[in-house]
């Protein structure tokens, strides 16, 4: 496979990071042209491996961070499609049918075909009415072109080997004026001063910047309607409309390129803070007891915790993902425990493990348990990172 830039199509790649716990022993590169930062070499099939609740480069046999998702992508259809129409939608990468099934319910009369590779969770939407699913990785489903009203595309374009060649895809399938939605990742995560896991996974072989994936859909033959909303520092969601326009040429991008660079220098020196910092914030939770400490997320950052911070598990008295107990029983040896647990657990303290999700967790944690303290992990790690440097 070859190693020239998918947007700009020049032998400009150069690596900038090597990142941690890799099993496929991906680089990552920026791009000296035009700035997208991009892993090599692209390897997008590998073997499916025991679902692994990292916080390295491994993590992510686990999926069920697109069924979060669903309302956003929804929304953003609802301003630019008549909702009452007969809509024909492609679903790409449908997963569980989260979204296929919020759709349905708001376009009565719309239908869909979800093309989902994973034979572990595409039978959740072969029954799903008005719908035909295409067991399939996109790159060989078979569709008509000129078939859709909608393409709908959520947390897909960064696993894909050649993401120019299934925009191309997509823009055939459409009709004229049809509606794209990509949903990705936001590298602008990175910058989070008291990130631990590792950005770069395995899985993703591009790491969008807002500016960086505009680029790329508009360099498909998009129009973009939507742009990204900038506060959203952890998804990139965009409405783009096929457009007759000519392509315009990937012209170089200084600026691009030097924020790329700048935020991957960034990213390595505030994680290994952060990394090593992990020990005093272990240390604080332990020392907790004999206070009976309950532990709420049990997924990227609690792996660092136990992994970089020697964090022993066993001292916790609950542990709980409601996410990730759907997937895996146990972590680190310690069973995963549904959030209503809580109420009879007489926690006194109650860590929130959670950077995304924390005021949420933080809601339900007072109701279950009204008497517990409640620790947030942005205020340990800032605890922590005081400690080390004093
Ligand atoms: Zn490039």
């Amino acid at each position: 496979m070859s190693n020239i830039c998918e947007l700009c199509r020049r032998d400009s790649l150069e690596q900038a990071y090597e990142p941690e716990r890799s099993t496929r022993g991906l680089k990552i590169h920026v791009c000296q042209h035009c700035g997208l930062v991009q892993s090599l070499p692209r390897i997008d099939r590998a073997p499916r491996a025991q679902a692994a609740v990292s916080g390295g480069a491994d993590w992510g046999n686990v999926r069920y961070g697109k069924g979060f998702r669903t309302q956003a992508a929804l929304s953003a259809i609802k301003k630019y499609a008549d909702m009452s129409k007969d809509i024909a939608l492609l679903d790409v990468g449908s997963n569980r049918g989260s979204f296929a099934r919020a759709f349905l319910d708001a376009a009565p009369n719309a239908n869909i075909v979800a093309v989902e590779p994973d034979e572990r969770v595409a039978d959740l939407s072969a029954s799903l009415e008005r719908t035909e699913l295409v067991r399939a990785r996109i790159e060989e489903a078979p569709l008509e072109t000129g078939r859709f009203d909608i393409v709908h595309s959520c947390h897909t374009i960064e696993h894909l080997a050649e993401p120019m060649r299934v925009l191309a895809d997509h823009w055939r399938v459409l009709k004229p004026g049809g509606l794209l939605v990509v949903d990705a990742p936001n590298i602008a995560l990175i910058d989070s001063e008291d990130i631990v896991e590792e950005w770069f996974i395995d899985k993703h072989l591009y790491h969008f910047s807002a500016r960086s994936l505009m680029r790329m859909i508009s360099a498909s033959g998009f129009e973009i309607i939507s742009a990204p909303d900038l506060n959203d520092r952890e998804n990139l969601l965009i409405v783009a409309r096929k457009a007759y326009t000519a392509f315009p040429a990937i012209e170089s991008d200084s600026r691009e390129i030097e924020e790329a660079e700048a935020r991957l220098t960034a990213y390595m020196s505030s994680r290994a803070r952060n990394l090593s910092a992990l020990t005093a914030m272990a240390a604080e939770i332990s020392s907790y007891a004999p206070k009976r400490v309950a532990m709420w997320g049990a997924g990227r950052l609690f792996d660092s915790l136990v992994v970089h911070g020697q964090f022993e598990p066993s001292l916790l008295s609950l542990l709980i993902d409601k996410h990730l107990k759907a997937h895996v029983g146990t972590r680190h040896g310690t069973a995963l425990q549904e959030p209503e647990a809580l109420k009879d657990a007489n926690a006194g303290v109650v860590v929130v493990m959670s950077r995304g999700f924390a005021d949420e967790i933080v809601n339900e944690a007072r109701r279950l348990a009204p008497r517990a303290e409640i620790l947030l992990y942005s205020d340990l790690m800032a605890r922590a990172r005081h400690a080390k440097a004093a």
